[in-house]
C-alpha cells in the first residue's frame, strides 16, 4: 500500500478545524491557563521514516499538563517495574480527572495512572527512587525523547497549579491516610506540578511520543522504554488516556492517546506515525475541541483517494 501523503492530510485537517473556534472554552481551574491565546492550533506528525509534518502554531510553547502522566508512568515502569501495580488499578475510572469518588470506593487506591491521583503516586515513587534529583531526571527524559535541550518547567504555570490545587493537595492526603503516599505530602506535589509545568510546542510533543510507536526507541536512537513497555503504556492510553470521553475517542479516532489541559493531546499509531495536536479551548470533558476533531480526522480521511 502506497504511503499516505501526511502533508496533505495535515494542511486539509488544518483547514477543516477552523470553523470550530468558539465551540469549546479554555480551563480556567488553573489561572494562568485563561491568559493563553484561545485562537491556536497546531498539528504535528512524525512518520516511521522520521519525516515531520506540521501545520500552525507548532512553535508557540504550553504548559504539558496531563500528557505529562505518559512519561512519569514510563519512567517508573523502567525504575520499579511492575511494583507501581500494587499501589494503582489500570481502569478506566469513569469520572472526571478530578473526582474524589472512586478513590474513597477503593480505599486511596486510584484508578489508572492518568488520573490526577495515580499520578501524584507516581510522582511519589519517583521521588522515593530519584530524591532531590527527580525533576532533573525529568527534564533529562523529556530533553531526550524531544531532542529539545531547552526543555524546563514553566515557573509561571507552577505557581498557578500550586496556590489552587486544593483538589491534588486532597487526593494526596486521602491516599496518606491510607499509606499509599509515602512522602511528605507538600514534597509530592511540588513534584507533580512539576511534571506538569513543562513547556514545550507541538512539534517536541509529536517527537516524544515517537518512541511509543517505534517499539521503546526515541527518534536519536535511544532505547527509551522496552517494547513491552511500550505495549502497555499504549493499551493504558487507548483505556484511560482522555479522560471519561475515553470511550467516544477510541470510538472516533481509535488511536493510544493522552490529553491535558492546557489543549494538549499526543499519540501514535504503532509502526506507523506519532502525532500531536494543541489547542486550547476544550469540550466538556476536558479535551481539546479542535485537537480531538483534528485527530478524528486524520485517522478518517487518510487512506482516502483525495488525499493521494
Ligand atoms: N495539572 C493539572 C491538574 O493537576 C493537570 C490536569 C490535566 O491536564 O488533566 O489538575
Amino acid at each position: 500500500m502506497d504511503k499516505p501523503d501526511y502533508a496533505k492530510a495535515v494542511s486539509f485537517i488544518y483547514n477543516e478545524v477552523q470553523d470550530l473556534y468558539g465551540v469549546g472554552v479554555k480551563a480556567s481551574y488553573i489561572p494562568a491557563l485563561k491568559s493563553v491565546d484561545s485562537k491556536q492550533f497546531a498539528m504535528t506528525l512524525v512518520d516511521d521514516q522520521k519525516n515531520i509534518y506540521s501545520v500552525g502554531d507548532d512553535k508557540v510553547n504550553f504548559s504539558i499538563q496531563s500528557v505529562t502522566k505518559v512519561f512519569t508512568l514510563c519512567m517508573a515502569l523502567n525504575e520499579v517495574g511492575e511494583e507501581i501495580w500494587g499501589r494503582m488499578d489500570r481502569e478506566p475510572s469513569g469520572k472526571s480527572f478530578d473526582s474524589l469518588i472512586r478513590l474513597e470506593e477503593h480505599h486511596g487506591v486510584p484508578s489508572n495512572p492518568f488520573l490526577n491521583s495515580g499520578a501524584i503516586v507516581i510522582a511519589d515513587i519517583l521521588l522515593e527512587f530519584y530524591g532531590k534529583h527527580v525533576i532533573d531526571r525529568y527534564l533529562s527524559f523529556l530533553r531526550t525523547v524531544t531532542g529539545n535541550k531547552k526543555i524546563s518547567i514553566d515557573k509561571t504555570i507552577f505557581l498557578s497549579e500550586k496556590v489552587t490545587g486544593h483538589k491534588n493537595y486532597a487526593f494526596a492526603r486521602y491516599m496518606k491516610s491510607f499509606g499509599n503516599i509515602i512522602n511528605d505530602i507538600d514534597d509530592v506535589l511540588d513534584v507533580y506540578f512539576s511534571f506538569c509545568s513543562v513547556s514545550l510546542n507541538n512539534i517536541d510533543l509529536a517527537k516524544a511520543f515517537y518512541f511509543l510507536m517505534n517499539k521503546g526507541e526515541s527518534l536519536d536512537g535511544t532505547r527509551i522504554t522496552s517494547h513491552r513497555h511500550c505495549k502497555r503504556i499504549n493499551s493504558l492510553m487507548f483505556t484511560c488516556g482522555t479522560y471519561d470521553e475515553v470511550g467516544d475517542f477510541a470510538y472516533l479516532v481509535g488511536l493510544p492517546a493522552k490529553s491535558g489541559v492546557s489543549g494538549a493531546i499526543g499519540g501514535c499509531l504503532p509502526g506507523h506515525y506519532s502525532v500531536s495536536v494543541w489547542s486550547p479551548e476544550l469540550n466538556i470533558k476536558g479535551n481539546s475541541v479542535l485537537g480531538y476533531k483534528a485527530l478524528e480526522l486524520l485517522t478518517t480521511i487518510i487512506d482516502k483517494s483525495y488525499l493521494s
